[in-house]
């Protein structure tokens, strides 16, 4: 397959790892399109063939390859899985880079991960100018008619909640902020990324984050020059856009303040800046960033939470467990609120069904992943859903609602909150 000699997206630079697979299918179980699709190249093994395939140019088409490889979630339940070590999510998102240079996705769904990627999600300020514009269309009643009318496709209306309104949606206060007084500083400052879609979708997610550091005596740094992570962008197979976006975050967080961040897909990006990069800067500051679980479980909470007496149970975010290895400290963090009872439930490392946009982008097979999350979610009698990512907020909100069942669903820093002093 022809790819530009300059590049470094070409399936010849996955094909090592492609070699890495014996074939043992021990992923295969864990895989949720395979458990859906039932079909052996919708399985990690199968897609491995079939990018391994196409780099030793056996392919004679390649693009017929590419519904096996769209229908992927990226969820990296395979590497988990894996006793080769296959690098799954390398292979896959480099030869879905090569394959999309080759020929780019069309109609709506390419109009999507290219212009709305790009030229919105991307830029923190027109994002939040669609959210404005989303939120006059929903409170003059334009959306439910634009809903009635399909003039937006049935599964993007159920997955979108409403907007937050301007206030929810007003971002964190960029520069340093102090423990406030009455609070016993650490002396330690960290720096918070603060994520495109978490700020305008979850406003609520940001501030408890900052005010859950501060309360437990660090300073934190919210750098005004930071933006999107360029996840969304590396999933869809552009990431000489998500290298643009990178070297901008790289640049945003100089220093050498540990980076902190609330969304398992930004979180896991930002540490794999180094391949992404190719550069000893990418890695450095790949080394820097932690989750806020990570960071809180290794460091300790010195502020205790607000008691909330509720059953909850807590979904592993495929990017936190999968990509970051990331379980054990949101559990230690809920272990610690007073009265929490926290639930287990049935295979709580699957994959929701949300993985970026993919609801949007394959919406049938997500929707039926969705369901069989929701449904051992809701067997587990949990009044509350706990996760660590925006996508799956969303996801399993909008699965529990048309359930009928709905049940708050939270992050869990909006849980380690400690009580309000008393006004
Ligand atoms: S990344 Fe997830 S969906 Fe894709 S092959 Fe691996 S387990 Fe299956
Ligand atoms: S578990 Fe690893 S080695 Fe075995 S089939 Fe899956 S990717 Fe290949």
């Amino acid at each position: 397959m022809a790819s530009s000699p300059d590049s470094p997206d070409t399936v010849a630079r996955s094909y090592p790892r492609t070699l890495d697979c014996v074939h043992c299918g021990l992923c295969l179980p864990t895989c949720p399109t395979y458990q859906v699709l039932g079909v052996e190249a919708d399985s990690p093994r199968g897609r491995i063939y079939l990018m391994r395939a196409l780099a030793e140019g056996r392919v004679e088409d390649p693009q017929a390859i590419r519904p096996f490889l769209d229908r992927c979630l990226d969820c990296r339940a395979c590497e988990t899985a894996c006793p080769s070590g296959v690098r799954y999510g390398e292979i896959l998102e480099t030869t879905r880079a090569a394959l999309e240079r080759q020929q780019p996705t069309p109609g709506p769904k390419g109009f999507l991960v290219r212009t709305m990627l790009w030229h919105v999600v991307a830029r923190q300020g027109r994002l939040r100018f669609a959210f404005a514009m989303m939120r006059a269309a929903e409170v003059l009643g334009l959306r439910w008619l634009a809903a009635k009318l399909r003039l937006i496709p049935r599964h993007m209306a159920e997955i979108a909640p409403p907007v937050p309104t301007a206030r929810e949606r007003r971002p964190l206060p960029t520069g340093l902020h102090k423990p406030p007084p009455g609070v016993t500083p650490r002396g330690r400052r960290v720096a918070l990324f603060t994520g495109c879609i978490m700020e305008p979708m979850f406003g609520r997610v940001n501030r408890a984050t900052l005010d859950v550091l501060l309360q437990n005596g660090f300073e934190v740094h919210v750098p005004k020059a930071q933006g999107c992570c360029g996840a969304l962008l590396v999933h869809a197979g552009q990431p000489e856009r998500a290298r643009q976006l990178a070297a901008a975050n790289v640049a945003a967080f100089a220093g050498d303040e540990i980076v902190v961040n609330n969304s398992a897909g930004c979180g896991c990006a930002l540490k794999e800046y180094g391949h992404l990069l190719g550069t000893p800067e990418g890695e450095a500051f790949g080394r820097k960033c932690r989750d806020v679980t990570e960071l809180l479980a290794a460091e300790g909470l010195t502020a205790t939470p607000a008691e909330r007496p509720v059953r909850a149970v807590y979904d592993d975010p495929c990017h936190l467990c999968h990509g970051q290895g990331v379980r054990s400290q949101p559990r230690e963090l809920l272990r610690q609120v007073p009265g929490l009872q926290l639930v287990e439930a049935e295979r709580a490392e699957d994959c929701c069904g949300s993985a970026g946009i993919y609801n949007l982008l394959q919406p049938d097979v997500a929707q039926q992943i969705g369901q069989r999350k929701v449904d051992r979610l809701q067997a587990t009698g949990a009044e509350v859903v706990v996760t660590a990512n925006p996508g799956c907020m969303l996801q399993i909100d909008s699965h529990l609602r048309r359930s009928g069942h709905p049940a708050p669903t939270l992050h869990v820093i909006e849980l380690l909150r400690p009580p309000s002093p008393p006004t």
